[in-house]
């Protein structure tokens, strides 16, 4: 059986399950939380081929009408003022009403785009995620974030809306390429070092999730669903500055900046830059005196073991640690001019700061860089 999470919110609860073979049973599945028995799915054009299949039997099988599949082009790119258009007016064209669910199959790009189509279109249907990469699967599918981009940067346009039911079938990251499955553990070891005892089962056997174990797999998706889900559920819309949902951006500060400096959908994958994010981040907690000198080597050796890169020095180019430090300070979670970071004192008892001397993190990033 596959197992199932609680997401208590303000306004209602919906569960997370996580198993495999679940696209074959989504109908079965979904059925109880649907309004009616009618969908549109979101989908994109790599994933259609490999999932849509077994996804449309598994509605089919349960009675329930597929009344429009959308493609989207694969990519960042997709999350964009054009593809959401192209969503809401197919949905609609296609005769969806307020009843109709929207379901997402697909990563985090689907997943977002599809949410805030939902989201805006007849000023809100019911949501489905299907998240069909570990990233998505660990991280974007649960909390509600949706969303698009702006020239101006990520993520500017969205909406908080929540979805009735999350799917993570562990079968579908088989036809994951190997990149996309490590860059998505790399969301996983932040879940272990902000949870603890995660962490140690990292250490012990996330090598094998990264392999595609699927029992390892599975439980990586189940505890940090869990992780997320307990740090969402007690700051629903990110209102807290210091504790709640800011802790996820754990490893984030540093790994905007590179993102941002390789341009997005560029060469580096967002979990890669985390990845050296959390490397960094336990290296200036180390230096700053609040974990232990050992961590930072523990910390990167496994993410290295796992084929992440976890110092810059792991990167396929150089960076300039004045460029890095002016894209922090821009950073949309800035506030009041001071950068803010996530510390840790260990695995399991991380913190937020503004108060981190400039200096400390420019000589920080000129020994690693
Ligand atoms: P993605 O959606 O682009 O997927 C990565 C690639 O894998 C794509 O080419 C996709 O076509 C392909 N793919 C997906 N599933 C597959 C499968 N099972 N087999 C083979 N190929 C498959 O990227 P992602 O890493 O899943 O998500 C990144 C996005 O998530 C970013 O836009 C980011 O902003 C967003 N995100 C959102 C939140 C949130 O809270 N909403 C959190 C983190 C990240
Ligand atoms: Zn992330």
């Amino acid at each position: 059986d596959p197992a199932r999470l609680k997401v208590r919110l303000s306004e209602r609860s919906y569960d997370i399950v996580v198993g495999d073979g679940l696209l074959e049973r989504a109908g079965a599945l979904m059925a109880p939380v649907l309004p009616a028995r009618r969908a549109v799915v979101v989908t994109d054009s790599s994933v259609a081929p490999l999932h849509l299949p077994a996804l449309r039997a598994g509605l089919e099988q349960a009675g329930i009408t597929l009344v429009a599949t959308v493609e989207v082009p694969p990519g960042e790119a997709s999350k964009s003022f054009a593809q959401l258009e192209k969503v809401v007016e197919a949905a609609l064209a296609a005769g969806a009403d307020r009843r109709t669910a929207v379901v997402a199959l697909g990563g985090g790009v689907v997943g977002d785009l599809a949410g805030f189509a939902a989201a805006v279109a007849l000023r809100g249907l019911p949501f489905i995620q299907v998240p069909t990469t570990l990233l998505a699967q660990v991280d974007s599918s649960v909390g509600g974030k949706t969303g698009i981009n702006l020239g101006l940067g990520k993520n500017l346009v969205g909406a908080f809306h929540q979805p009735l039911l999350v799917l993570a079938d562990t079968t579908v990251l088989a036809t994951l390429p190997p990149r996309e499955l490590r860059a998505g553990y790399a969301e996983v070891a932040k879940h272990g070092l902000l949870q603890g005892a995660l962490w140690d089962w990292c250490e012990a056997e996330g090598a094998r999730a990264v392999a595609g174990d699927p029992a390892a797999l599975a439980h990586a998706v189940l505890e940090s669903c869990r992780l997320k889900s307990g740090v969402v559920a007690a700051d629903e819309r990110e209102e807290s500055a210091e504790g709640g949902r800011a802790l996820l951006n754990l490893g984030h500060t540093f790994g905007h900046a590179f993102e941002a400096e390789c341009g997005y959908g560029g060469t580096l994958l967002h979990g890669e830059a985390v990845a050296v994010g959390l490397g960094l981040a336990a290296s200036l907690s180390a230096r700053l005196g609040f974990c232990s000198q050992e961590l930072p080597g523990r910390v990167i050796a496994h993410l290295q073991a796992c084929g992440l890169p976890a110092r810059i020095g792991d990167l396929p180019r150089s960076f300039s640690a004045e460029r890095l430090m002016t894209r922090m300070r821009k950073d949309k979670k800035v506030r009041d001019g001071a950068m803010r970071f996530v510390l840790l004192r260990g695995p399991g008892d991380a913190f937020t700061t503004s108060e981190v001397p400039p200096a400390a993190v420019m000589s920080l990033l000129r020994d690693e860089g």
